[in-house]
């Protein structure tokens, strides 16, 4: 038979599948001797069994029957007894912490008999019993049977002022409250239609199936989406023997962490409320104290309580939050877990714990989130004193300023002309993509974390304010109000993404102190985060067996990158090579080029162009590897936009102007157009059709490899050929290119030690004919970007119109172009790593989609075996973290 409930004693923190992290901690701190109130936890088995049959297992309710029976034997008291009752509360609790999403019950087991029951526990306490049995009718209704919480809270507030103006709920007294029950109870029947039971074993039995239900309640499933946390875990549930909080001064109730988790400092930091219970500190109803003041009030209480947070944080070995209650002056614990924080004291504490040597240094680097760490460079608002005129949830960090517009269309006209907006609107939706990219940053007045303006604003780097909803947008008089300010469109107003503020006009922007310290300024390089990132990051680089590579196609971004730690240039695009004025002019003379002598002027003129690009990036990276791409996109990318051009050309015919050159351009636009470029004549597609452009590249390439190191520098390269279908075309540029190469470094009378000649892996044929090709390529280099899109069949230039969508309703587990998709992508590169290197033990294999640096994405590249991921200059750091993490065995995120 299935044993779906355990008692406090029967479990411990290891069992949080089963018995959810609140139950597993509960067990752990009961075995521990710490002060915590009796009870059990029915499994998060019988909550899925619940949720598939619509109704609990039998042997759950004997189960709880069992239990709650020996939880009265030790408590000497029994559920529902007019005299002495026992009280239970009835909290929910999953394995992964999801706080205030899911449902909890207190005070359960009161009744019109056992109120007075209580009443004589207390010392004849009438108004403590009477105000705990208002609690019970409230939260019941509210979370057992979805009576509006507004009901009871106008009641309540009614009953507050009537008393006199300004009342508090504990200046209710007895005859009060005697009145607001009944109140209560009418509301109740009101909307139920049924009496409010008095059976508390069915109030039991209600309750549990309240917080089962609870784990498909929609703040739950948003949650869930949001922490990336499966649907199909469900939630325990524990019934613990009431403790009270609010049975007068030496009474309260709190909440504390081991350390401060908004800074790391290590020092107790907490609320306290006297007289009062758990769901007022939520609530926010009355103002908490800090935790110091507990000394004052009650030193031995809080003498204990710091003793426990001691001996706690010693067993986690992490910062941990403890919800506590004081009865009477005894401290009673009545929850743990490790606590969270925020991304800048996750850092410091991971620092402060591995010099204090409660942790190990794998430990330490476990400690800090890869995916957050991109936020701590992020700049924010100098405040300075200023109040927001409103707060909203802060759904993308980094901050921003710009002139307000209301509509997309206007965002993106706005910035073409050159102005920085700020784009607000109530809500965004798949057609405001263009409008969103353009802005500097996203305010919206409705939705969550998981709304689509968060998830493209974070998708994009574009800091975003969500659901700031005093924010009321007037779209008549294009202009919004906020608590009474009234912004115009066009005026400034300045967005902190990372707090959720927004302030009116522009405020200064100020930079990270982890930006200022890289940049060498030695009073942000003293401070405690940058310590703490140095010695995590320096871990990271002794763990991580993947080396990390930039994606970078200037000196300036190799110069960039290299000072982040990136180990070579696993991509450097040649595309931007062929823009500006002079040498787009080059390029239309080679792709007008009418015979072959035109084209080899036009190769003559990009030549040297070419050359001294390369030349600089050599220099910034050398002893490095650099992987240069001959050219892969579309040439009609270089070509003027063929509906303007033929209306230009209309125009200029109406007006009888000559347009001979522009008719001439027209026709070569209109020759090279292709209904589908993504899949047109790109990559070695051109490189075969066009043979002297790819032989132009080549010798480039390789005089400025005999020029860097004719000067004493080391350049190694690599040259990689896009977009390879089959071992043929590999094969072809390889007959044809070699020998360029070749006879260029014989000319300059240089031997370059490392030569290398390989392929993009970005097609599927490629990823499973990869044994094949691997026999012509020294190298494959993942391109993710383009493999995904061929897979999917997704456009990437178009996905973000609904990739948003897609993510909400659970189409796909996340974007695939951020995180690579790995059974259908990830399969392919599977297939493609190991008959590669089957085929070709020396071939070293990399990656330089954008996956390359998104945590997620390294450890799959990390589990695949790839010899390096290679990623844009900013995110070197994170792929190198990431990278360390795999290495040391992270938890696959993707796990939960
Ligand atoms: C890719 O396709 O992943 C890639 C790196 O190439 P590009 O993004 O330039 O197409
Ligand atoms: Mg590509």
């Amino acid at each position: 038979m299935t044993k779906y409930v355990y008692d406090f004693s029967e479990g411990n923190r290891d069992m949080k599948d089963l018995l959810g992290g609140k139950g597993a901690n509960l067990a752990e701190m009961t075995n521990m001797g710490l002060p915590v109130p009796p009870g059990f936890t029915i499994t998060t088995e019988a909550c899925l069994e619940f949720l598939r049959k619509g109704g609990a297992p039998p042997e759950m309710f004997e189960g709880a029957d069992e239990h709650l029976a020996r939880l009265e034997r030790v408590m000497g008291k029994t559920l529902g007894d007019p005299n002495d009752p026992l009280l239970v509360s009835v909290r929910s609790g999953a394995k992964f912490s999801m706080p205030g999403m899911m449902d909890t019950v207190l005070n359960l087991g009161l009744n019109d008999g056992s109120v007075s029951g209580l009443a004589g526990q207390s010392g004849g306490d009438v108004r403590f019993a009477l105000d705990a049995h208002r609690r019970f009718i409230q939260m019941f209704g509210k979370i057992v049977m979805n009576v509006p919480a507004e009901a009871f809270e106008r009641a309540l507030d009614e009953a507050k002022r009537a008393k006199f103006e300004g009342a508090q709920d504990t200046d209710l007294g007895p005859d009060d409250l005697a009145t607001l029950i009944d109140r209560f109870r009418a509301i109740y029947r009101e909307h139920t239609g049924k009496d409010f039971p008095q059976d508390p074993k069915e109030q039991l039995r209600l309750s549990i199936a309240a917080v089962f239900q609870s784990w498909n309640g929609k703040r739950a499933r948003d949650y869930r989406r949001q922490n990336k946390i499966s649907d199909d875990l469900g939630t325990a549930v524990n019934v613990v023997a009431m403790v009270f909080g609010n049975r007068g001064d030496d009474s309260g109730t709190g909440v504390a962490f081991t350390r401060d988790p908004s800074t790391g400092e290590k020092v107790a930091y907490g609320d306290y409320l006297p007289n009062a219970q758990g769901e007022d500190v939520v609530a926010g109803i009355r103002n908490t104290l800090p935790l110091a003041k507990l000394e004052d009030l009650d030193p031995k209480s809080h003498g204990e309580l710091l003793e426990v947070m001691d001996v706690l944080e010693k067993h986690y070995r992490d910062m941990c939050d403890i919800e506590f209650t004081i009865e009477k002056g005894k401290l009673w614990i009545l929850q743990t877990r490790v606590g969270k924080r925020t991304a800048f004291a996750e850092w410091v504490m991971a620092y402060d714990m591995v010099e204090e040597g409660l942790i190990d240094e794998d430990a330490a680097l476990l400690r800090v989130d890869a995916n957050r760490l991109e936020e701590l460079f992020k700049r924010r608002v100098a405040t300075q004193g200023s109040e927001p005129i409103a707060r909203g949830l802060n759904a993308s960090p980094g901050a921003a300023v710009g002139k307000v517009v209301f509509t997309a269309d206007d965002a993106e006209a706005r910035a073409r002309a050159g102005d920085r907006v700020l784009l607000v609107r109530r809500e965004t939706t798949p057609d405001d993509y263009h409008g969103m990219i353009a802005s500097q940053g996203i305010l919206t007045s409705a939705g969550g974390t998981n709304s689509h303006a968060a998830v493209v604003a974070r998708g994009e780097g574009i800091p975003a304010v969500c659901g700031a909803d005093a924010i009321k947008i007037d779209v008549a008089t294009r202009s919004f109000n906020a608590n009474g300010t009234t912004v115009n469109e066009g005026d400034v107003i300045t967005i902190d993404g990372s707090t959720g503020d927004v302030f009116v006009g522009q405020l200064p922007l100020e930079e990270s102190v982890l930006e200022k310290a890289r940049s060498g300024d030695t009073e942000a390089r003293n401070e405690r985060i940058w310590k703490a990132f140095e010695r995590v990051m320096r871990i990271a680089d002794e763990r991580r067996v993947l080396r990390v590579r930039a994606n970078a196609d200037t000196p300036d971004q190799s110069s960039n990158a290299r000072a982040r730690g990136a180990e070579g240039i696993g991509l450097c695009r040649t595309e931007h090579m062929f823009l500006g004025e002079e040498r787009v002019d080059a390029v239309r003379q080679m792709i007008f080029a009418d015979t072959p002598e035109e084209e080899r002027l036009a190769y003559d003129a990009l030549q040297p162009l070419q050359r001294d690009d390369f030349v600089g990036i050599f220099r910034a990276m050398s002893g490095l590897p650099v992987t240069v791409r001959l050219l892969d996109p579309p040439l009609h990318e270089f070509l003027p936009d063929l509906t303007t051009l033929s209306v230009e050309v209309a125009l200029a015919e109406e007006r009888g102007e000559d347009a001979s050159e522009k008719e001439h351009v027209l026709r070569k636009v209109r020759e090279l157009h292709e209904a589908n470029p993504m899949l047109g004549l790109r990559g070695v597609r051109l490189g075969i059709v066009k043979p002297g452009l790819y032989a132009m590249q080549v010798r480039a390439i390789c005089e400025a490899a005999a020029a860097v190191k004719k000067e004493g520098g080391d350049p190694r390269v690599e040259i990689m050929i896009p977009l390879v279908a089959t071992r043929p075309e590999l094969e072809q540029m390889r007959t044809e290119l070699e020998p360029v190469a070749a006879e260029v470094l014989e000319r300059e009378g240089v031997e370059l030690g490392h030569v290398e000649w390989g392929t993009m892996i970005e097609l599927p044929r490629a990823s499973v004919t990869a044994g094949e090709i691997a026999g012509s390529a020294d190298f494959f280099s993942f391109g993710t970007n383009d493999l995904t899109q061929t897979v999917f069949g997704f456009s990437r230039d178009d996905i973000g119109k609904f990739v948003g969508m897609y993510e909400e309703r659970r189409l796909v587990p996340a974007n695939p172009f951020v995180t690579i998709d790995r059974p259908g992508v990830g399969r392919l590169m599977r297939i493609a790593v190991e008959e590669g290197r089957e085929a070709n033990a020396e071939l070293h294999v990399g990656i330089c989609g954008e996956h390359g640096g998104d945590p997620s994405s390294v450890m799959f590249c990390h589990e695949l075996g790839l010899d390096y991921v290679s990623c844009s200059p900013f995110r070197i750091e994170t792929a190198r973290l990431a990278a360390g993490q795999a290495a040391v065995g992270a938890a696959e995120s993707a796990s939960k």
